[in-house]
């Protein structure tokens, strides 16, 4: 039982912490799994014995997370892909209403809430990923 808490421990705060410091723990690069831990710089996964550096994972977890957008389905949405509406859409401080099945061409990716620019029927709009799915 003691070991067992050792490595999972429910709420006591172990002797390291859970690697790196983001919302979600670090998957294993190797193996996926998320039982890692840190060990001074090192993170390591007890799973399949892979060690990486926790700067390096961190880098690379907030220059590749911060660019992902996905659509509807989870699908990775990029520049200049094609996208099509899953649902009627107002648009604020209009009377238009985008039908859903509109089909907008060349995306462009912004920060924010309404993460996807682009144009349908000519009108320049900023979206929400989630009401899109991959054309
Ligand atoms: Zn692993």
């Amino acid at each position: 039982m003691r070991d067992n808490e050792l490595f999972r421990p429910p709420q006591v705060r172990p002797t390291y912490t859970a690697c790196p410091t983001m919302s979600t723990p670090t998957a294993c690069p190797v193996c996926t799994l998320e039982n890692t831990y840190r060990d001074g710089a090192l993170c390591i996964c007890p799973d399949c014995g892979h060690e990486w550096s926790e700067d390096d994972a961190a880098d690379g977890a907030a220059e590749e997370g911060a660019k992902v957008v996905r659509d509807a389905n989870g699908q990775v949405l990029v520049d200049g892909d094609s996208v099509i509406l899953i649902k009627d859409l107002k648009v604020k401080g209009s009377s238009l209403v985008l039908k859903k099945g509109s089909k907008a061409k060349s995306i462009r990716l912004v920060d924010g809430d309404h993460d996807v620019d682009c144009k349908i029927d000519g009108v320049s709009l900023s979206l929400k990923s989630e009401f899109l799915k991959k054309a």
